[in-house]
């Protein structure tokens, strides 16, 4: 019986939302009196035992070429067999890109209840009960798994990552992968770019904008901050901007440390695929944009003179 926490990776490298992950299972692990472990899919470039400060005493490594490639079929089977090998009997996902197409299909491997995305730690007085969000963030559920084998995906942001000073060991978990059914051919990356689904801080522009000519003006706070950008879903299906940095119910969901909303009035689709950021900054002229609502900071005025001056204030203070 142990907690076993997917720790995904991007190009050789931990993910943020990972650390969330793992110090969410060292402190479930802690609560059930059990221990915490980590598992790594593909070779990665961070040190591994390092992993140890977020409270995990193991981390699991499976090293095959089939796993170079994130393959929702391919990375289920691996983990509902690392489950079996290590006898996890609780498994935490990121509710992230991958943990949305990987969770569940490990749960059903496994044959275990699944919570996808949970915000809290469980509760387990009387059972197993752990709280997710439903309709796009507005409310709450409650969820009791009584299944043997109990599989909890966390929404990116809605735990704080605790550090501390340990040392995790390092194994080989020695698991045949099967080749994935779909080959990737080739990746073409936007280079310099911060993928959106990681940043730690997001510059959205809406219709306020009023076309991709004024664009300008957010890329340059986006640079100073060295931010990912984003719009609403007006301006992706307008094609003032890339579909992929549409963000909302039907678009990506960000999760940010600070989340900087320029021109947008905030509808409740839009509300869906930003409300897990940490704080969140809106400058509309519009007094009553029903955004200000879910802002902790809210500029009334007009974009066009109040963004540069705020660009230009950033870029002082870093000189
Ligand atoms: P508008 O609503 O037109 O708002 C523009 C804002 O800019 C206004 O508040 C205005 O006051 C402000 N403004 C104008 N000029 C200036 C200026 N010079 N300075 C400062 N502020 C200015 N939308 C999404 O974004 N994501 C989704 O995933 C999504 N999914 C949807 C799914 C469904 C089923 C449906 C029905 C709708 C969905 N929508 C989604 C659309 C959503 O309902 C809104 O229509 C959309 O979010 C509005 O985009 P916007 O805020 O850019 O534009």
């Amino acid at each position: 019986m142990s907690v076993l926490i997917f720790a995904d990776q991007a190009d050789g490298h931990i993910k943020k939302s990972s650390f969330e992950v793992l110090t969410y299972g060292a402190k479930l692990a802690a609560q059930l009196g059990t221990s915490a472990e980590a598992l790594v899919l593909g070779n990665v470039n961070d040190d591994l035992a390092s992993l140890g400060k977020y409270g995990v005493t193991k981390v699991h490594q499976v090293k095959d070429a089939n796993l170079e490639h994130v393959d929702a079929q391919v990375y289920a089977k691996v983990i509902a067999e690392a489950v079996t090998a290590t006898g996890a009997t609780v498994v935490v996902i990121s509710h992230n890109q991958t943990g949305k197409a990987v969770a569940s299909r490990v749960a059903a491997r496994l044959k275990a209840g699944i919570v996808a995305g949970a915000s809290a730690l469980p509760d387990t007085s009387n059972g197993f009960v752990v709280r997710k969000t439903v309709f796009s963030g507005k409310a709450f559920a409650n969820v009791s798994i009584s299944s043997p084998i109990k599989v909890i995906s966390l929404n990116p942001n809605s735990f704080t990552t605790v550090s501390g000073e340990g040392t995790a060991e390092v194994n080989v978990l020695n698991i045949a992968v099967e080749a994935p059914k779909v080959k990737v051919t080739a990746v073409n990356k936007v280079t310099g770019e911060v993928p959106l689904t990681e940043a730690d801080v997001v510059v959205s522009g809406g219709r306020g904008l009023k076309g991709p000519e004024n664009w300008g003006v957010l890329l340059d706070l986006a640079k100073e901050l060295g931010a990912a950008t984003a719009c609403s879903r007006p301006v992706g299906d307008a094609h003032w901007r890339p579909h992929h940095e549409h963000v909302g119910q039907t678009g990506v969901q960000v999760a940010p440390n600070l989340y900087i909303a320029l021109g947008i009035s905030g509808a409740i689709q839009h509300l869906a695929g930003v409300n897990r950021s940490k704080v969140i900054v809106v400058i509309n002229k519009d007094p009553e944009a029903p955004f200000f609502k879910a802002a902790d900071y809210g500029i009334v005025g007009d974009l066009f003179e109040v963004v540069p001056k705020l660009t230009e204030e950033i870029k002082k203070m870093k000189a």
